[in-house]
């Protein structure tokens, strides 16, 4: 009889600690969870931040790592806050801080698509909703940066994680994409950005950008039930 009831114990926990699927994730973002998700972001920018750097010594003016940590600590910083807030407020807060505190070509832009976000999003959106706000945003920093895909920019990372995801992709499949997306901006030729006035000796390098979107892509499907 206990047996039985320890193996139901079991069972519950299980259930309890696995990770949510990506297409439920959204709902029922408690505080703790929000707390969590919010730091494994952040913190997978900070382990990363040479690596940024040293991209954008290779094709731009090596700022890239230093400028997204500080975003990510003023970020962590307000933790308490913002995992209290409800998920408009908290993506909004978030892009305000990029804004801020990124500095450079990246900070407007991962500003505005955190911004847009908030803007777009409801407080516990379907995945459905979650794919059309995530289009939104995408839509808002493309015309903040007056570019698109093939440029060799972050668009290269959140066009194609995106596209995964609308396509029915679960948290596997978003960070496969997201990864590979970041790697094949290596090819590409530089048109916006610091990088572009390389021209053809931009090619041959990852796209510091594109790579910064792929780690918080990354670390985003890791806390939704990425293998
Ligand atoms: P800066 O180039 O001002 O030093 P960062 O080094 O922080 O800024 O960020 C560079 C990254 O910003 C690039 O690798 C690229 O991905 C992204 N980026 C730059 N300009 C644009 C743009 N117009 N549209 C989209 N992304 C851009
Ligand atoms: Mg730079």
């Amino acid at each position: 009889m206990s047996e039985i009831r320890n193996f139901r114990a079991g069972e519950m926990a299980v259930a309890t600690d696995a990770a949510p699927r990506l297409s439920e994730a959204f709902h029922s973002l408690d505080r703790e969870r929000k707390r969590r998700t919010i730091a494994a972001v952040a913190e997978r920018i900070v382990a990363h931040a040479d690596e940024l750097t040293a991209l954008d010594a290779a094709i731009g003016d090596g700022d890239h790592g230093y400028n997204m940590k500080r975003g990510v600590e003023a970020v962590l910083q307000d933790l308490d806050a913002l995992s209290a807030m409800g998920l408009p407020d908290l993506l909004k807060t978030v892009g305000m801080k990029l804004v801020t505190k990124v500095g450079g070509a990246s900070g407007p832009l991962y500003g505005t698509l955190f911004l847009a976000l908030g803007k777009e999003l409801p407080a516990e959106p379907s995945r459905a909703q979650f794919v059309a706000g995530f289009e939104a945003a995408i839509a808002a920093v493309r015309a903040r940066g007056k570019s698109d895909a093939g440029q060799k920019t972050m668009l290269d990372v959140l066009i194609p994680a995106q596209r995964a995801f609308a396509a029915g992709g679960d948290a596997g499949v978003v960070k496969k994409a997201a990864l590979a997306a970041a790697e094949a901006t290596a090819p590409m030729r530089a048109t916006r950005g610091r990088a572009s006035f390389l021209g053809e000796r931009s090619v041959g390098h990852v796209d510091p950008g594109a790579r910064s979107s792929s780690l918080m892509i990354a670390a985003l499907c890791d806390e939704f039930g990425a293998g």
